[in-house]
């Protein structure tokens, strides 16, 4: 596997606050990767420092294989990133914005190859509307194409979907997908939303306050995990009595009044489900919660309090 970025050691202090702290991140060609963590966890410090916006105050950050402090300008020309909510001549069309676009960033850019990135991004039949007349989503999408204009292998986007409505959202994602299955780019992509992510990211970080909390595959952190399951009963006691003398006895974590909380795979819901049936025992309610989406759910809300 070809890493496309290593980071190591990534430290970002403004003052007495650490934005980023020790961060080790690795994303292997081809990967959608996910940059996952609740508002103020340091993922966008980290991506402004990866596109060489502010310095580190620490460690070291390697792309396409190379020191981005030496090699910085051959970097940056093979990286597309939307890191703030673009900025558009409203007044001008779609085509004439990308047309401007590529010859303030000196790219040589046809007709057709504007058209052709227009026609990806779903803009092609606006393609003479200003701007001014373009919704969020569509504004989003016109951003996409300006940064895809000089076809970089790596894709950089901080939280692309926020303000988003779903039908955006969804656009945006089947765009990453198209990007990366059909066109093999290697994305990065960051988020507050971890089901937003998980669904179409092939390995993920998760970080919080700066610091790592896991990385690795999707298919990893989301399914190898036992499960919490809340099962609700209609007599607690005689539940308990009943899986005394099995091996479920060994997967419960609590009992509460009208609920019994197991630890489960996937596949021992349905079983236990049918060893209280056939004890007699009304099963009201199974309800599954993955720990890490559990752990997420609560950073999130922590830091929005
Ligand atoms: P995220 O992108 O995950 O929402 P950020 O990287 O924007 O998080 O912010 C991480 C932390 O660093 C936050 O506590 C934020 O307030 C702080 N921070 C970001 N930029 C600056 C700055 N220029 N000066 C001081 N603190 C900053």
């Amino acid at each position: 596997m070809v890493k496309v970025i290593e980071v190591k050691s990534l430290t970002k202090k403004y003052k007495n606050l650490t934005a980023v702290d020790n961060l080790e991140l690795d994303v292997y060609k081809g990967d959608v990767f996910g940059f996952l963590g609740p508002n103020g966890a340091g993922k966008s410090t980290t991506i402004r420092m990866m596109l060489s916006l502010i310095k580190p105050t620490k460690g070291s950050i390697e792309i396409f294989g190379m020191p981005l402090k030496k090699k910085r300008y051959e970097i940056l020309s093979r990286i597309g990133a939307i890191v703030e909510k673009p900025d558009f001549y409203l007044y001008l069309s779609a085509y004439k914005n990308l047309e401007i676009l590529g010859k303030l960033s000196n790219t040589n850019v046809s007709r057709k190859r504007i058209m052709e990135i227009l026609e990806m991004v779903g803009l092609e039949k606006r393609h003479t509307s200003k701007v001014k007349t373009f919704s969020h989503g569509m504004k989003q999408r016109l951003g996409l194409a300006q940064a895809l204009l000089h076809d970089p292998e790596l894709i950089i986007l901080d939280e692309p979907t926020t303000g988003l409505d779903p039908q955006g959202i969804k656009e945006i994602r089947d765009l990453i997908l198209y990007l990366s299955r059909d066109k093999g780019k290697t994305i990065l992509l960051s988020s507050h939303i971890l089901k937003e992510v998980q669904i179409i990211a092939t390995r993920m970080i998760i970080i919080n306050r700066g610091k790592t909390i896991v990385q690795g595959t999707v298919d990893e952190l989301m399914n190898s995990e036992k499960m919490k399951v809340k099962v609700e009963v209609d007599d607690v006691q005689k539940a308990k009595s009943c899986i005394e003398l099995t091996m479920w006895k060994n997967n419960l974590l609590s009992a509460g009044s009208n609920e019994l909380e197991f630890k489960l795979d996937n596949h021992e819901i349905a079983i236990l489900n049918k060893h209280f049936v056939e004890s007699g025992i009304e099963v009201h309610s199974l309800v599954p919660t993955r720990s890490l989406e559990d752990y997420f759910l609560r950073i999130t809300e922590e830091s929005e309090l």
